[in-house]
């Protein structure tokens, strides 16, 4: 299924309303995020942006756009010095553990690897050089302390982004701030350069023109912006309590530096809450991923709870929200379980057909037959029409078979065929309704169609030699070609499931095209659920509707990236592994007793011993 094209509108907190997104060089999305200062564990208020930032990136790459994102690590900062110097260690040791922590974070919300993730010590010499041009300019100057500072007074559109009007605040604030974050009542010049102060910097400086120190934080963001994706870049994102006074600071620094515009777009996430008070660790209310996790919810199930709430509305955290969250996964869940089934259903029963065929008569036919059965079952993969899963299985049961290959590869071409009809019979039925010998066309054109190396029967390239062949002896024969060519192309867009598949994407594309307004988005989703649900109930969804369904699925989750798509992977306890390598090493020294002693032990667990070419496995079942 194809995904819809639109263009994405999202709400630009200095405009105040939803403008499309264009990118400057019209080819690349250039975003750039700000990212965790890592001197600690991010909690689940950092994560809500960074969810929210990740379901702007993946709707870029659905609406068509390309991406090039940065997010920066603030290793230096006031935090992350006073932690070292705590802990006496160099900053790198004391920063690293919570860059580590902060990847595997994202990877367990499935947040996507990004382009680009600067860390702010490596670009101290882009910085230094920025403060040049601002002292050269006259704009940065030297404060009492000599430490640098940017002289707001020189910016005359400093305040722009958060809607301050700075001669109303102004009064009276003329001294600067050291420190790298302050409120709005404080607006003042802040600071670009810090002069090195041993009892608060220990060992963190570098020498540079206005003497030794280290950068403020503001500083950070414009340097590495510009330099890893240019002097004016298409969307800045990050938390509403970014805007001031760091995103108003960039933008002084940045276009004061460059002379262009920095930002076209600002887009920002609101707070989270917790039972709707602010998450503070005094108040006993503040969490970060891992104690979620550690209380045994999912990833996936925080994700999803961060993801359902409107990234411009309040997120009101509780325990019951995040349990209603895992519910509605289970829903989802159960969904693509059904659908799994249905496809793995019908198959089974066309596999039992062709196996009771073709397999030879032996007294082992029947153990045969409900093995390679039984591991068709476990496979996880979607496809199991495909030769590629089917073929080592039948190696591996029949293996010991005296005529082993011509068997496989009899079972292969049958179950090949089997697919073509399950794909071909309802369209071509139509084409040829008032042929008496049609059974015997149709046979004629599967058997053509499986000496088609090319897999993909529904190209009508393949398909149109192969019509033209069958019907020749029709003297309308152009027309009934050309009725199943038009059949096949519009194949897909039959039947209630395929309408309700492309309304719902329609809704979810537009909706989240619309400054990503999730809820209607999702709502959109579990209408569909609903209603295939009762086509199921109903026997009405056939093996191609169902495959179609999970098709829509997996695309969906390009952007959700919640659904659990594939069913669990089973695990094999550690202990029945342990006894499966003690029965080998039993066997080799002929410790006959000991082996049998540690069969009966897996097989008790509900567990068989499989010899296969390259060795023994563990599967799940009974002796049969
Ligand atoms: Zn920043």
């Amino acid at each position: 299924m194809t995904a819809l094209r639109a263009r994405l509108k999202i709400y630009n907190t200095e405009t105040r309303q939803k403008e499309e997104v264009a990118p400057i060089d019209g080819r690349t999305v250039r975003m750039y995020t700000c990212g965790p200062t890592v001197y600690n564990f991010a909690h689940i208020g950092n994560f809500r942006t960074y969810v929210f930032e990740d379901l702007l990136r993946r709707t870029l790459k659905f609406l068509g756009y390309s991406v090039r994102q940065a997010m920066n690590l603030t290793d230096v900062e006031d935090k992350t010095i006073q932690g070292a110097i705590a802990q006496k260690i160099s900053l790198d040791a004391y920063t690293r553990p919570f860059k580590e922590a902060f990847f595997e974070d994202l990877q367990t919300l499935n947040i996507e690897k990004i382009e680009l993730y600067p860390e702010a010590t490596e670009y101290v010499a882009e910085m230094i050089a920025i403060i040049q041009r601002l002292m050269d300019q006259g704009i940065a100057y030297k404060g009492k302390d000599k430490g640098i500072y940017y002289s707001i007074n020189r910016f005359p559109s400093y305040g722009r982004l958060s809607h301050l009007h700075l001669d109303e605040l102004k009064a009276g604030a003329s001294e600067c701030v050291t420190t790298d974050e302050y409120e709005k009542e404080n607006v003042s010049d802040f600071v670009l350069w810090k002069s090195y102060d041993p009892e608060r910097d220990g060992q963190v400086w570098w020498e540079s023109p206005f003497g030794k120190g280290r950068p403020g934080w503001h500083i950070e963001c414009s340097a590495m912006a510009m330099k890893l994706l240019g002097e004016s870049i298409d969307i800045h994102v990050g938390g509403v309590d970014n805007i001031f006074p760091h995103h108003e600071n960039e933008i002084a620094q940045s276009e004061a530096y460059s002379g262009k515009r920095f930002v076209q777009h600002w887009a920002h996430s609101e707070h989270l809450l917790v039972d709707h008070k602010k998450m503070s660790k005094s108040l006993g209310n503040f969490y970060t991923l891992r104690d979620l996790i550690q209380r045994g919810y999912t990833g996936r199930v925080v994700r999803y709870m961060l993801l359902q709430t409107h990234y411009r509305t309040q997120l009101n955290f509780t325990f019951q929200g995040l349990d209603a969250a895992q519910a509605s996964l289970e829903r989802l869940s159960c969904f693509i379980a059904r659908l799994h089934g249905i496809r793995k259903e019908k198959l089974h029963l066309v596999l039992d057909l062709i196996l009771e065929k073709a397999l030879p008569e032996s007294p082992e036919k029947k153990q045969w037959r409900s093995r390679i059965l039984f591991d068709l079952k476990q496979e996880n993969e979607r496809d199991i029409l495909d030769p590629l899963i089917l073929e080592p299985i039948l190696k591996r049961i029949l293996f010991q078979h005296p005529e082993h290959k011509g068997i496989v590869s009899k079972i292969l071409t049958e179950w090949q065929d089997e697919k073509h009809r399950e794909l071909l019979i309802p369209i071509l039925e139509k084409v040829l309704r008032d042929v008496p010998e049609r059974t015997r066309l149709l046979q004629k054109i599967i058997h053509d169609v499986r000496n088609e190396k090319d897999r993909d029967i529904l190209n009508p390239d393949v398909m149109k030699p192969i019509l033209h062949k069958v019907l020749s002896s029709f003297p309308d024969k152009k027309e009934r070609v050309e009725g199943a060519l038009k059949e096949i192309h519009t194949q897909e867009k039959k039947g209630p499931v395929f309408a309700i598949l492309q309304q719902t994407m329609e809704k979810f594309v537009l909706n989240l095209a619309d400054d990503l307004n999730i809820s209607p988005a999702l709502a959109a989703l579990f209408d569909m659920v609903r209603e295939i649900n009762s086509l199921c109930d109903m026997g009405k969804v056939s093996i191609h509707e169902a495959e179609e369904t999970l098709d829509f699925l997996a695309k969906i989750d390009e952007v959700l990236g919640v659904l659990p798509l594939k069913p669990e992977e089973e695990v094999v306890p550690a202990e029945l592994l342990d006894a499966l390598q003690k029965r080998e090493l039993a066997r080799s020294e002929k410790n006959w007793q000991l082996a049998d002693e540690c069969r009966n032990f897996i097989q008790a667990r509900g567990y068989l011993i499989e010899d296969t070419p390259t060795g023994v496995r563990l599967k799940k079942g009974k002796i049969l």
